[in-house]
């Protein structure tokens, strides 16, 4: 696919900051201290650009095709667009939880954004074995604000049509629906383990219960527009920064939501869970068992979270008239009992499909046969044992057991 705009390089951010009067203020073009590429992630390219007055400002700017496999897996740079649109709505709703936009250019697809380089990305923390107390209930939290705030509780009819044409995401919405539902069982060509999982990735893909759950999770993404969802939100979307000499975290903000749609809030909740998860694999594989059990906390400290968020909004909601309090418990329940079901889904696909985690993939390799496969046993374990006990304390137990 030959790209009809221009890429930034290092070379042209400074012009590029000049020639954008939105950006007047963030950092001074003229006096650079150092520009950097520091896109790690999958997708796009993303500058750092400091000033000598140690301002900075971040560039995004979506490629037409998926950065870690090249021009041969072309993807709509319009995804800019859904990410600065969602960026923008859930900052309105929680400012201290989601990055700051200050400048979208359409036709270039770059977004330019608060500069969190005194932040870690989540993931990075995780896997050093650093804890950031607060990051999983502030999570919780960002996740029942947009629940809430962007759904049928709290906008006009009209408004709410508006914004749901707006958020249509076919193409970015297809990438979930192959590679987080159907390929960790259904390979088409993109998959990969080790050999010493390969049994663990055939048992996976013939388990019929494992398999209908997907089937089930999958249609429950493409149908319930129930909010604008993040629609990415693992450990590497989230940012944090504990305080000076603490644990406890004093900022905590989602970022890269070039996924968001109107989709199952669940879907959000699952993949922090499949993340939580995958960071106690690591753990127990290292021998780390006090921080794998840490890590298993946190499924509760999001949920909970959350839970208290949306009951804490639900009576603002716009009309009272038939969404009667039963019905609060029984979404709250939906949702709890759907979490579980895109874990499981999120937990496969990380460790059989096209996109891994450094959690596991920087274990030796003999640390992470054992971390993969317990991953995959407990995404089958997960679809089976919700019906029955769906807390997070169960969640946590069955997580713990299978890994362990
Ligand atoms: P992708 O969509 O390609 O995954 P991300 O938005 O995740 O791109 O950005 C890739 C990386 O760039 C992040 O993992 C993080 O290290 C860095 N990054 C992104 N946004 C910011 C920001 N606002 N401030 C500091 N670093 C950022
Ligand atoms: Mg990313
Ligand atoms: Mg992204
Ligand atoms: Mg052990």
């Amino acid at each position: 696919m030959s790209a009809d705009y221009e890429f930034l390089t290092v070379d042209t951010v400074a012009d590029y900051v000049r020639s954008r009067p939105a950006l007047a203020g963030t950092v001074d073009p003229d006096r650079l201290a150092s520009v950097e590429e520091i896109g790690d992630g999958n997708l796009n390219l993303v500058f750092l650009l400091k000033d000598e007055q140690g301002r900075g400002l971040v560039l995004k700017q979506a490629l037409p095709y998926v950065r870690m496999v090249g021009e041969g897996w072309p993807m709509t740079p319009e995804r800019a667009r859904f990410e600065v649109d969602s960026l923008r709505a859930h900052h309105a709703l929680v400012p201290e939880h989601v990055v700051e936009v200050h400048d979208f250019d359409e036709p270039r697809h770059i977004i330019a954004m608060e500069d969190l380089s005194d932040h870690r990305v989540w993931r990075h923390a995780l896997n050093e074995g650093l804890v950031h107390d607060g990051a999983a209930a502030a999570m919780g939290r960002y996740v029942a604000a947009l629940a809430f705030g962007t759904s049928l509780f709290a906008l006009d009819r009209e408004e709410l049509a508006r914004r749901l044409a707006a958020s249509v995401n076919p193409q970015l919405c297809l990438i979930t629906e192959d590679l987080v539902f159907t390929e960790p069982s259904v390979d088409a060509g993109r998959n990969s383990v080790l050999p010493a999982n390969e049994q663990d990735a055939a048992d996976l893909a013939a388990d019929e219960v494992f398999v209908t759950a997907m089937g089930r999770a999958k249609w429950t993404f493409m149908t319930h527009a129930e909010a604008l969802i993040h629609g990415d939100l693992h450990t590497g979307s989230v940012m944090v920064r504990a305080g000076d000499g603490t644990t406890d975290c004093d900022s905590v903000k989602a970022f890269d939501s070039e996924f968001a749609f109107y989709g199952p809030v669940a879907f959000d909740l699952g993949a922090l869970w499949a993340n939580y998860v995958i960071a106690a694999a690591r753990a127990f594989a290292l021998g780390e068992d006090d921080r794998a059990a840490w890590a298993l906390g946190l499924p509760a400290q999001t949920w909970d979270a959350f839970e208290t968020e949306f009951r804490r909004r639900w009576p603002d909601r716009v009309d009272g008239r038939v969404w009667r309090e039963p019905f609060l418990e029984e979404l709250l329940t939906r949702w709890r009992e759907e979490t579980w079901l895109f874990a499981a889904a999120k937990m496969s696909r990380r460790i059989v499909g096209a996109a891994k985690t450094k959690d596991i993939e920087t274990l030796p390799e003999d640390l992470r046969e054992g971390a993969a496969r317990g991953v995959l046993r407990t995404a089958r374990q997960a679809v089976r044992s919700a019906a029955a006990d769906a807390s997070p304390a169960a969640f946590a137990t069955m997580a713990g057991d299978l890994l362990r």
